[in-house]
């Protein structure tokens, strides 16, 4: 038997502050009891999950849960789960495929690694910059799950600086990609000082920032910080939902202000076990992502890292829910399937081309209806 634990207060008078949200965040086992129901069981988990990966969740996220379902697709996220303790299978059999080079936590980080240790240079034209490794929460499935948190790093001016020169002398980079943890964990300061930086430099034509905020800790995305990063456009800001009860007034209010702003937003979620691996949500998050004028951007299928293994979900799975999406509702709202490996992003797409002859092809469509085209032949 359980007793019964006290909601979360959202009618804190310093609830709408991310500095509230940050000071008050939920780092303990004790602290979390106050707020949610964990079984004697589940305090075993917690210390014991808690001795290898990091945990954090803002009042704001716990307060999405459903604090009588153990299932509730933002519990899932956030609460450590003694399933963490148990992926070991493909990410050996990973290894063993590939006898070398394999980092045993994450195979993804090696590839891409340059002198700065802040800057991931996988693609010629754009890099990766590392700005911090802290976030809001830290989010079970995360690939950087390894790190994120762990001897807390928040870029100094100098890290900083290493970044930006290694940006200056290469002018074939013309698109930057702020990330972390999450960018937006730093003041608002540092992150003018980033940009403005990577603005004197004539050949960045775009920057973009990862940031889970607008999901996680909404009040971070103040109207000063969107006057300030209005400067420095061209700006596009990527989040993070991964399920349509994400999708609140607080989140919608986030977006609301960065897209006057003018910061285009798009969506990455994550394909992941038990929370959203179905048709029926996928189809609702989109649609609430299309209402709040987010575009769904991309659907990662879940990276193979250690202790989030149990998210991953088959190929098949993904590719089922892009088929019940395509044709079936609106065309940008149907996010390209992906899965990362460490030669880059491959996309994943049902085969809409089914055959072809001399001089034409076969398609179908989206409800398996076929029609030969005519085709050139040289
Ligand atoms: S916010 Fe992003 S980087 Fe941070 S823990 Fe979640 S998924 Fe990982």
């Amino acid at each position: 038997m359980v007793a019964e634990t006290a909601a979360v207060d959202t009618r804190n008078s310093e609830w709408d502050s991310w500095r509230w949200q940050l000071s008050n965040s939920i780092t303990t086992l004790d602290a979390l009891k106050d707020h949610i129901n964990i079984t004697p069981e589940e305090e075993e988990v917690f210390r014991k999950v808690g001795e290898k990966y990091v945990f954090r969740v803002t009042p704001y996220y716990l307060s999405l849960i459903d604090k009588k379902d153990p299932n509730d697709p933002v519990r899932l996220q956030a609460i450590p789960n003694i399933k963490e303790l148990d992926d070991v299978f493909h990410i050996d059999q990973l290894a063993s495929f590939h006898r070398s080079g394999v980092d045993s936590e994450n195979p993804l980080w090696k590839e891409g690694k340059t002198e700065v240790s802040c800057i991931v240079h996988r693609y010629p034209d754009r890099v990766l910059f590392h700005i911090t490794n802290l976030c809001a929460i830290y989010c079970r499935h995360c690939s950087r799950k390894v790190r994120a948190g762990r001897n807390a790093i928040v870029s100094n001016r100098d890290l900083i600086d290493k970044g930006i020169a290694y940006i200056a002398e290469r002018p074939e980079i013309r698109d930057v990609l702020l990330s972390g943890g999450d960018p937006l964990m730093m003041g608002d300061n540092k992150i003018e000082y980033a940009l403005s930086r990577l603005r004197h430099l004539p050949h960045v034509q775009i920057i973009r920032i990862g940031t889970r905020t607008p999901v996680t800790m909404p009040q971070r995305i103040t109207p000063e910080f969107c006057q300030m990063i209005k400067k420095y456009h061209p700006i596009w800001i990527n989040t993070h939902f991964n399920h349509p009860n994400e999708v609140t007034p607080e989140a919608k209010l986030a977006i609301e202000r960065l897209l006057e702003a003018g910061v285009p937003v798009g969506n990455q979620s994550v394909l992941l076990k038990g929370i959203n691996d179905s048709v029926e949500v996928m189809k609702e998050l989109v649609h609430k992502l299309l209402m709040a004028r987010v575009r769904p951007y991309y659907l990662y299928h879940a990276d193979l890292v250690r202790g989030a293994e149990h998210f991953r979900t088959s190929i098949n799975t993904g590719l089922h829910i892009i088929e019940s999406l395509r044709g079936h509702t609106t065309g940008f709202a149907v996010p390209q399937y992906v899965i990362c490996t460490p030669l880059g992003k491959t996309p994943l797409n049902p085969n809409y081309l089914i055959g072809s002859g001399p001089g034409y092809i076969t398609l179908r469509n989206y409800e398996w209806r076929t029609w030969k085209d005519p085709d050139r032949l040289d």
